[in-house]
């Protein structure tokens, strides 16, 4: 499933899904996009994988996958990976399977987290390409 395809998560009991959102102290940098747990995920982009790491420390189990485009890095999170390091995707092509984080965080909705940065490393909000890429796709 191409992740323009995903609904938006909204809020749930564990917070809001928005860029920007507030998690705690810190902020959300990036888009959370609900779909079940299972479900193929597309790559967000056309590129090369870079990265295929744990977001969280001590945990083996979520994972996030890195696809760098123009050394744009687009990272998707909570996807069991089925690429590797040095693959080259086309967007959409399938590069995992959406993971549950209802075990860790009960009574959210299950989703994906997209985050982007720049050539700098700066964060960007990638609400717009989403915006851009429901519009030319519907
Ligand atoms: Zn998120």
């Amino acid at each position: 499933m191409n992740l323009y395809e995903m609904p938006s998560r909204g809020c749930d009991a564990r917070g809001c899904g928005h860029y920007g959102a507030p998690r705690g102290g810190r902020i959300h940098r990036g888009i959370d996009l609900t779909c079940e747990s299972k479900t193929p995920v597309g790559a967000p982009v056309g590129g090369v994988v870079t990265k295929v790491g744990w977001p969280y420390i001590g945990n083996f189990d979520i994972r996030y996958i890195q696809v760098t485009c123009e050394d744009y890095r687009y990272r998707v999170f909570y996807v069991s990976p089925t690429v590797t390091v040095g693959d080259t995707v086309e967007i959409g092509d399938v590069i995992g399977t959406a993971q549950s984080l209802k075990h860790l965080y009960p009574g959210i909705t299950d989703h994906v987290h997209l985050e982007v940065k720049d050539p700098d490393g700066a964060f960007v909000d990638p609400t717009p390409l989403l915006q851009v890429m429901r519009s030319l796709y519907c």
